[in-house]
């Protein structure tokens, strides 16, 4: 499954050789390996437990791996002279817990990360945070504060400010998880927007219209590894190992 290198193409965007991560004796992440090529969409599914927010959390360098390396742009950014605010200024990420700060009107919400990060000036920021906020569909809710949005625009603020940094790479963690069912589809919707911006994006979650729609790829974990993947039609409509069969059980 793991096919060599293609003569002549881009190398991956985000390639992760062989992690392994254990807290304790408990080991997540077993020898975990995955490509992901600009512009694609690799969906992460897998049972509660299975280690997909660890990886998530690998890549971002919220926790630290015990082996093998993780590149993205070609950098190895387990290196530990790697400097890992500038490989999180390369990334977004989104969690199913928006934490937006709910003293900060919308805007500023999504204005902070590029005075913070990326040292635009004031009038910049708020000029960029406008134009990802018109992107996401909510440039009316601007001089708003987050408890006055619903869930699933909260969501969308998270999604901007995670975007606003244009970043190489966008993770999202079950960012519909905490949402009332009724709201999920405008988030999925936004992700699917996305893709066809060519935003590239790791996505764990348990929406599997989502993946079997916007999923370049699936992958399924499994025992800290990638125990099954391929596209959509092949892991959700034909797959071949019992325990990707198991679990997709529970959802049909
Ligand atoms: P998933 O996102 O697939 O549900 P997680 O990556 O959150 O899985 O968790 C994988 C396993 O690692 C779980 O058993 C979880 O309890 C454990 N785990 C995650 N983070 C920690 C931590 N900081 N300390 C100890 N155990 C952890
Ligand atoms: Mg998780």
């Amino acid at each position: 499954m793991t096919a060599g290198p293609v003569p002549g193409a881009a190398p991956p965007l985000l390639r992760v050789s062989g992690v392994r991560k254990a807290f304790g004796d408990h080991v997540v992440l077993d020898g975990l390996s995955l490509d992901v090529h600009a512009h694609r969409v690799v969906v992460l599914i897998g049972a509660s437990g299975s280690g997909k927010s660890t990886l998530l959390r690998c890549v971002n360098l919220l926790e630290e791996v015990d082996d093998g390396t993780i590149e993205v742009e070609g950098r190895d950014v387990t290196d530990p002279r790697v400097d890992a605010d500038r490989v999180r200024a390369r990334i977004g990420m989104v969690f199913q817990s928006y934490n937006l700060f709910p003293h900060l009107r919308v805007l500023d919400n999504v204005a902070l990360a590029p005075r913070l990060v990326h040292g635009a000036s004031r009038a910049e920021a708020r000029d960029r945070a406008l134009a990802m906020l018109e992107r996401v569909g909510l440039a009316g809710k601007a001089r708003a504060f987050p408890d006055e949005l619903s869930g699933g625009q909260q969501q969308r603020v998270a999604i901007a400010r995670a975007l606003v940094g244009r970043p190489a790479l966008m993770l999202l963690d079950e960012v519909t998880s905490a949402l009332d069912p009724e709201l999920v589809g405008e988030v999925l919707e936004l992700l699917a927007d996305l893709k066809e911006d060519g935003v590239t994006m790791v996505v764990a979650t348990h929406e599997m219209g989502f993946a079997r729609h916007v999923a370049d790829e699936v992958c399924f974990l499994h025992a800290g590894r990638v125990h099954e993947r391929g596209t959509p039609e092949q892991v959700l409509g034909d797959p071949q190992e019992p325990r990707t069969q198991e679990f997709l059980r529970r959802f049909t």
